[in-house]
């Protein structure tokens, strides 16, 4: 089947086109610029804006997620720490109504490290039951040797990328946590790069942050949160070349700020059921003496340094206690926060395409380009000049099946 978009606005992952036509062939764009086939359906994208899928670098994912994600535009979600690995990877990938996922599997973290303190007494972090197989388990180690043991077991069993957790649990209420030192982060990045894996690092401090860097991790899934940005680091976050995906919207949950004002947008509320909303309307607020300027100043500071910035929301389940963030919605959010940290709406539009793309080598999608995958976002209005516009969502197609929105 050949359908042809006609008369849009094109953003295509990096620039605003010339060009207003693009035609997708199956699952895949194979024409912009050039006219209609006398065979294509024509869409009249006339008002609209015809922009990448949208790629939310930071979650924990279901089947039931991915496909919220989906209602939001968001074509790809990739997983940082979750049993979206292997079969159940493959299994999603083969499936129209949600969103496509890459996954890091679980993440290395000492025996009680976090996320231990997340859960309630007595349960432990780790995965369900896959039905092909025992319930994944957390890699706890504490010794470079036991990191170098675990990390081809996660690459044998799917993990795209590998994670590692540096966070002595000071802004999560519980000072004190166990983790990984640097030795062993830095035995686990060495036997990452060997096996062919990007390294991504959850650090909410300064100090975990260097660690992480000093190892020579590829990219940082949040930005940390406990006191402002220094030259230094900053620096070092740039002349490594990380990037960093600063999950503001998770930040402000910290802080004790709610999604209330977000999921006020009718856009948002009437795509999320009772559950769902119910969470976005809640905060995690573990960190109340946390300062949102501070973020959207390190975050400012960031992207004048050059460094990579990536759309990622940290959304999981719909419990309040996770709350602030939902899948889908709060990528939207995100681009409006990094709108507000100081990012023009298309470099925050680049951070939700072809930036994650480029940093985690998925070649195919994040951008419109010839012979990419038809991942599209139709919305009408302009979100290269007005970021929320994003939210005026029309269309999406997902690898050229496209559903109305
Ligand atoms: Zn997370």
């Amino acid at each position: 089947m050949t359908t042809t978009i006609i008369n849009a606005r094109i953003f295509d992952g990096q620039h605003v086109l010339d060009s207003t036509t693009v035609t997708i062939e199956g699952d895949r764009i194979v024409d912009i610029g050039g006219p209609a086939p006398a065979h294509a359906e024509v869409v009249d994208a006339r008002g609209a804006t015809l922009l990448p899928g949208l790629i939310d670098a930071h979650v924990h994912t279901s089947v039931p997620a991915l496909a919220q994600a989906l209602r939001f535009g968001v074509t790809t979600e990739l997983e940082m720490q979750g049993a979206m690995t292997g079969d159940a990877q493959r299994r999603a990938s083969e499936n129209s109504d949600i969103a496509d996922v890459r996954s890091s599997g679980f993440a290395l973290t000492p025996p009680g490290g976090h996320p231990s303190e997340l859960f309630p007494a007595g349960e432990r972090p780790g995965g369900p039951p896959r039905g092909d197989g025992p319930a994944p388990v957390m890699p706890f180690v504490t010794t470079p040797e036991e990191a170098v043991t675990w990390i081809p077991r996660l690459v044998e069993a799917g993990s795209d990328y590998i994670k590692v957790m540096v966070d002595d649990g000071t802004v999560e209420g519980h000072p004190g946590l166990p983790y990984l030192d640097q030795p062993t982060l830095d035995a686990a990045v060495i036997e990452a790069h060997r096996l062919g894996r990007i390294v991504v690092a959850h650090a909410l401090t300064v100090d975990a942050t260097a660690s992480a860097v000093q190892a020579g991790v590829d990219g940082l899934t949040h930005v940390f949160m406990d006191r402002p940005h220094t030259p230094e680091i900053i620096a070092a976050l740039a002349d490594a070349k990380a990037f960093v995906v600063p999950c503001i919207v998770l930040d402000a949950s910290m802080m004790g700020l709610t999604g209330e004002a977000f999921a006020e947008d009718v856009r948002v509320s009437s795509r999320l059921d009772p559950a769902w909303l119910a969470a976005l309307r809640s905060s995690i607020a573990r960190y109340p003496a946390g300062r949102l300027d501070d973020v959207l100043a390190t975050v400012a500071a960031l992207h004048r340094a050059g460094v990579d910035l990536l759309v990622g929301s940290d959304a999981s389940v719909p419990v309040p206690y996770l709350g602030g963030v939902a899948h889908g919605a709060s990528v939207h959010h995100e681009l409006q926060l990094l709108v507000r940290a100081g990012l023009t709406p298309v470099e925050a539009l680049r951070a939700a395409t072809s930036v994650p793309a480029r940093r985690f080598g998925l070649d195919d999608r994040g951008r419109i380009a010839l012979g990419l995958r038809a991942d599209l976002l139709l919305v009408d209005g302009d979100p290269t000049t007005d970021i929320s516009d994003t939210l005026a969502l029309r269309t999406v197609w997902r690898a050229g099946v496209a559903r109305s929105l």
